[in-house]
């Protein structure tokens, strides 16, 4: 592989002129992948009045900023910044360039690989480097979470991967770390933007942190459907908690993959936590088992749920669920 193709880049995202928790634990891992190649990591910052982020990218272990400023890039844009990152990846030829699994991430990455003709690895949970070759491995949960796969890009470069979010972590800030920031030039024209953000609306749906949350009422398999979630939601509401559910619940579509609990969803330690006919699979006891105080509610006396439980509740969700929300309510006068 050309020697031409040097240094470790990662695309620092930033919403609203303040960078993203993801460009920092890129910054994070791009330094360890860096210091085993002995090369150096540039972060690539797009948007407009944004060069006042760049401190903390140097700060958080990059050795340069490329800030690319333009009125143009101030919301993100697919044909906008895809231009940008792609003509600074031809003139200056990065081994590796790692961007976040986010929505932007999700839509850029594949976009630059494509138009530069080199490989991408989507939505890495590990990444290291090869001792021997030098490339770079990129780990990823494959066939529906059951195996994990390690992939190369021998042929191309730059190794380009996206990487979900919270996989790593955000790295301690070296208030006095010192590094090169370099405006660079941005050819790009109105013409070239052919999609128009004509407004930003912001989702008004509540984001909920299922792992702050100090009680859990979580709806598994056995609550049937999505609307049996509001009888969930209306138990949470009582306690003054969040819902979260099972993979199962997840892949059905009844809830967010935001609120799953267990090894390939969140992990959660909460005071509290109501089990709703969920079986109780290794997987998912993974997510929740050092909560203070489980309940599990189950038509199964024998589901391994109970095995877990604190409280063992045998008996129809729809029955029991309503009722306890009654009594809680009752309590709360
Ligand atoms: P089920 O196992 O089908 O259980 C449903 C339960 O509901 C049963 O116990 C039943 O008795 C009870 N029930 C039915 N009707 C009622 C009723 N009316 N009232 C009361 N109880 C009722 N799973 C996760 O949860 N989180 C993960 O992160 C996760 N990661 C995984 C990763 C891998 C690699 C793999 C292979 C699997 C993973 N799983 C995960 C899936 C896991 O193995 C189980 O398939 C899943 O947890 C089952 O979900 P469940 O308990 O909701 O459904």
């Amino acid at each position: 592989m050309s020697k031409e193709y040097k240094g470790v880049w990662v695309f620092a995202e930033q919403r609203d002129g303040k960078l993203q928790k993801i460009a920092l634990e890129l910054t994070g891992k791009g330094r360890e992948i860096a210091d085993k190649l002995g090369e150096s990591l540039t972060a690539v910052l797009l948007g407009h009045n944004v060069s006042n982020q760049a401190k903390l990218l140097i700060e958080s272990g990059a050795d340069r900023v490329l800030v690319a400023d333009d009125p143009l890039l101030k919301e993100y844009t697919t044909d906008g910044y895809t231009k940008v990152i792609c003509d600074l990846i031809n003139e200056r030829k990065p081994e590796i360039m790692f961007i976040g699994a986010t929505y932007i991430g999700r839509d850029l990455g594949p976009r630059v690989a494509g138009r530069i003709h080199t490989g991408l690895t989507a939505d890495c949970t590990a990444l290291d480097i090869d001792g021997e070759t030098k490339n770079l491995l990129m780990t990823r949960p494959a066939f529906g979470g059951n195996l994990m796969a390690t992939i190369e890009c021998s042929n191309y470069r730059p190794q380009m991967s996206t990487v979900r979010p919270g996989v790593f972590s955000v790295p301690d800030t070296n208030a006095g770390r010192t590094g090169e920031v370099e405006n660079v030039n941005v050819n790009l024209a109105d013409k070239d933007i052919r999609a128009k953000v004509v407004e930003i609306v912001k989702s008004v749906k509540e984001i909920v942190d299922i792992t702050e949350a100090q009680i859990i009422v979580s709806g598994g398999r056995g609550v049937g459907n999505q609307e049996g979630f509001s009888i969930l939601r209306e138990l949470a509401e009582a306690l003054g908690g969040t819902v979260g559910g099972s993979r199962a619940a997840v892949d059905s579509g009844w809830i967010e993959k935001n609120f799953q609990v267990g090894q390939t969803g969140k992990t959660v330690r909460p005071k509290l936590y109501i089990a709703c006919g969920i079986s109780g699979a290794i997987q998912h006891l993974a997510g929740m088992q050092e909560s203070d105080y489980i309940i599990a509610i189950n038509k199964n006396g024998d589901a391994p749920i109970m095995g877990v439980a604190d409280l063992a509740v045998v008996g129809d969700l729809y029955k029991v669920v309503p009722e306890l929300t009654r009594e809680v309510q009752a309590l709360k006068g």
